[in-house]
């Protein structure tokens, strides 16, 4: 059968080197006689896996060495509470930036901890773009600043880093992690669910400075404290194995294209190509501030939204899949996150033109 480009916003596309490599070693890897599923978590290929998946995205990143890698499980949601539970510090208030629908679950699950200051938000033009740093409202007081860099669903993502001054600067990027070249010592804290850009559903990457690490208060349960996580080399319980497994193929992955920077290039272009048809035609729409555009994820809508069932039909049958767009904000949304290759981009543009041209 062939593959189908899957424009899916998570669980998206993966590799298909490495996916063809995990299918190579399922039965027995590296003459182990077993599959990374039947491995004990301690035992030594594991435990090599592990340490090596680490490394890899250490290399990637260009981390300093003062950050912890975590590997969690309970996906970005978790962290939005294990966020306040571990940074407040003594603490009663964080800042948070409001760009749409991830920020305001993370901002939600903020308010059962700590008062939320909401230092800037877009929702006056329905999440369309990112507030100028000028205009945030942060307070000195606050334990954190949270922000989301990529806004799946409303496609604005940010294409800078936000000066917090001493403050700890904390962003979910979940959709854009692993896109571009990152400056982590700008962060007090990254998490990011895996299922979009480092591997399957399951796992969770927080990379987290040391000196923020310790602050939980009584009552803390273990799993959720970075500290105990971090003390215990993300092997507290048992680690989704598989998981961090195919995370470490994807990180060798990115290491043989050339890191994070050729990536970038690449998603450039990806992102070049769509767009610069969306801003040609009128029979299609994009709604994001030129300038706040996301590489990642594009939402778009159809001027006829009577044509969207025909769209998406059509689409699947040349195997264009998973084009329809989140439920909030309706119309298409197509994911171009790193695995997804160039050729896709190409076959949706032409097949848009070619839906254009029969109902235009
Ligand atoms: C997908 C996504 C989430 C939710 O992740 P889960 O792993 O399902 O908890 C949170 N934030 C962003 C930005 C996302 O893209």
């Amino acid at each position: 059968m062939a593959r189908v480009y899957n424009f899916g916003a998570g669980p998206a596309m993966l590799p298909e080197p490495v996916l063809k490599q995990a299918a190579e070693e399922m039965l027995d890897w590296h003459g182990s006689g077993m599959s990374v599923m039947e491995m004990s978590h301690r035992g030594r290929e594991f435990v090599a896996i592990a340490e090596q998946a680490e490394a890899d995205l250490r290399e990637l990143l260009s981390m300093p060495a003062d950050y912890k890698v975590l590997f969690l499980q309970g996906g970005a949601t978790s962290q939005f509470a294990m966020v306040p539970m571990n940074l407040l510090g003594g603490k009663t208030s964080a800042d948070y930036v409001n760009t749409g629908y991830w920020s305001k679950k993370a901002i939600a699950e903020a308010k059962r901890f700590c008062r939320v200051n909401i230092a800037a938000s877009s929702e006056d033009a329905s999440f369309t773009y990112v507030p100028k740093r000028e205009k945030w409202r942060l307070d000195p007081g606050a334990a954190y600043v949270h922000y989301t860099s990529n806004e799946t669903i409303g496609g604005v993502e940010f294409q800078w880093i936000p000066d917090t001054g001493e403050v700890p600067l904390v962003t979910d990027m979940s959709s854009q992690i692993l896109s571009r070249p990152l400056d982590v010592s700008r962060f007090g804290l990254i998490y990011a669910g895996a299922q979009k850009n480092i591997g399957p559903a399951g796992l969770t990457i927080a990379i987290v400075r040391e000196s923020l690490i310790g602050r939980a208060g009584p009552g803390m349960p273990s799993m959720f404290d970075y500290k105990i996580q971090a003390d215990n080399g993300s092997m507290y319980n048992t680690p989704p194995t598989y998981a961090v497994y195919i995370a470490g193929l994807v990180f060798q992955w990115l290491k043989r294209l050339g890191g994070l920077g050729k990536m970038e290039e690449i998603n450039v272009a990806k992102a070049r190509l769509l767009y610069d048809y969306l801003d040609q035609t009128e029979f299609y729409h994009s709604p994001v501030a030129k300038e706040d555009r996301s590489r990642m994820n594009m939402p778009f809508t159809l001027k006829n939204a009577a044509l969207d069932g025909e769209f998406l039909k059509q689409a699947d049958a040349r195997g264009l899949t998973q084009l329809k767009g989140h439920r909030s904000v309706g119309g298409m949304r197509a994911s171009l996150y790193n695995a997804l290759p160039i050729e896709g981009v190409k076959a949706l543009v032409e097949f848009m033109g070619e839906f254009e041209r029969k109902h235009g």
